[in-house]
């Protein structure tokens, strides 16, 4: 077992259980939403398909409309009308022009569009008082080209690329199935939400930051509710747990006698590392139950809410083959001092204006208040040894999952 990690130490055996696939599974497309895409997806189809008009106007020859002006109207004949999705049967001749909507395509002999504000209708006949330009006109496979793959595997089905693959003209996606996670929490305190408080108890409030977090992932949270600080109980809910592709447990994996995750892990399975020089999160510890990789994670609320996004989020990140990357540092100018530790790195939880680059203190930094985390969007992050002065620049981590 390894011990004193530094959190890239850390975060590079925490990745390196990440092993193996996930099963792939075929859904519908309105299942698809925050699933990650298993298939390299082409387009089906051209789109457009065909040379079609941007927008409701005229179509005609670009030559006949030379010149067109609010005082020098040029007339043509309107020959019929093409809606969307109804293309005009004829051609469009010298002198002559189709009424065309949005999405209608551009019928045989014309080059050019104009828009119906630039016209007046007069009976048979259209007034142009602009020339017919081919700007409008949106040229076949202009978003869409057949045969050219857009989404790939990896990707993370986001709206505007469920939109995608419906209009490459796929109904079904293989995405990878998602992840399993469980999380069980520990402590005699620790008692459901619901249930009377008795005096010293605190409400299992860890089960559910950490289901939000899965789910936000793209993990399955099954929850696998409290057990005492006693090694048989924790042993037999672990054995009762079903298949999984992460285990995480919150609470007992501290000093102290009464921390019998860490007991029960180091006797029945493989501890890898335990202690981070980190804080919040410095007791987390990473093991293997069977091939079951096992997130220790401390039971504060604020430190098992940041190791879960610091290494389980990653984690699931590796293991779904997510292209995009789990957290994206960026620079902001600290609006309150930051207070550092010696010889760990620190995580503080701030407010972020990205509008502004500017960072705030959340205020009462305890690991215990879990309001930090609720109205924080970012974690300040300190080298070990360094505060960070009102004015600084600093490095912030967006928590992704706050508004
Ligand atoms: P531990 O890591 O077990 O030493 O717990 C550290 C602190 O976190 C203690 O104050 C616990 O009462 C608290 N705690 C542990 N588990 C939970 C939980 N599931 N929900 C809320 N607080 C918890
Ligand atoms: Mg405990």
């Amino acid at each position: 077992m390894r011990t004193n990690l530094s959190v890239e130490e850390a975060l590079a055996l925490v990745l390196a259980e990440a092993r193996g696939e996930l099963g792939v599974e075929e859904v519908p497309l309105r299942e698809a939403y925050g699933r990650v895409l298993a298939e390299d997806l082409a387009s089906r189809v051209d789109h457009p398909d065909q040379d079609d008009t941007a927008v409701d106007g005229y179509a005609c020859r670009e030559e006949d409309t030379w010149g067109a002006s609010g005082d020098n109207p040029v007339r043509l004949r309107v020959i019929g009308e093409s809606p969307a999705g109804r293309p005009f049967a004829g051609r469009v001749g010298k002198g002559e022009a189709v009424a065309v909507y949005t999405g209608a395509p551009i019928p045989p002999g014309a080059n050019a569009v104009v828009r119906v504000e630039d016209t007046r209708r007069e009976g048979e006949d259209v007034l142009l008082f602009a020339p017919a330009s081919p700007k409008d006109i949106r040229p076949k496979g202009d978003d869409l080209k057949r045969g050219e793959v857009y989404l790939r595997r990896g990707d993370l089905l986001t709206p505007g690329r469920l939109g995608l693959a419906a209009a490459m003209g796929y109904p079904r996606l293989k995405v990878f199935r998602r992840p399993r996670v469980g999380i069980l929490s520990t402590g005699d305190e620790v008692v459901e939400p619901g249930e009377p408080l008795p005096f010293g108890g605190v409400y299992n409030s860890n089960a559910y930051s950490l289901l939000g977090l899965v789910l936000e992932a793209g993990g399955e949270p099954v929850l696998l509710g409290k057990v005492a600080d006693r090694p048989e109980e924790v042993l037999a809910r672990l054995e009762a747990a079903g298949p999984l592709d992460l285990l995480l447990t919150s609470g007992g994996v501290s000093m102290g006698e009464y921390d019998v995750v860490r007991k029960v892990l180091e006797e029945r399975g493989e501890v890898v590392f335990w202690k981070v020089k980190q804080q919040p999160g410095g007791p987390l510890l990473l093991a293997r139950l069977g091939g079951l990789p096992v997130l220790g994670l401390p039971g504060n609320p604020v430190s098992s809410m940041v190791t879960f996004f610091l290494y389980g989020r990653p984690f699931l990140f590796r293991l779904l083959g997510r292209t995009d990357p789990p957290y994206r540092p960026l620079k902001a100018r600290a609006l309150t001092p930051f207070k550092g530790a010696k010889g760990k790195k620190v995580f503080r939880r701030g407010v972020l204006s990205v509008a502004e680059k500017t960072v705030r203190s959340t205020g009462n930094q305890s690991s215990g208040v879990l309001r930090s985390m609720a109205f924080g969007n970012a974690l300040v992050v300190l080298p070990p040894d360094q505060d960070a002065r009102e004015g600084e620049e600093v490095e912030v981590i967006p928590l992704t999952f706050v508004p």
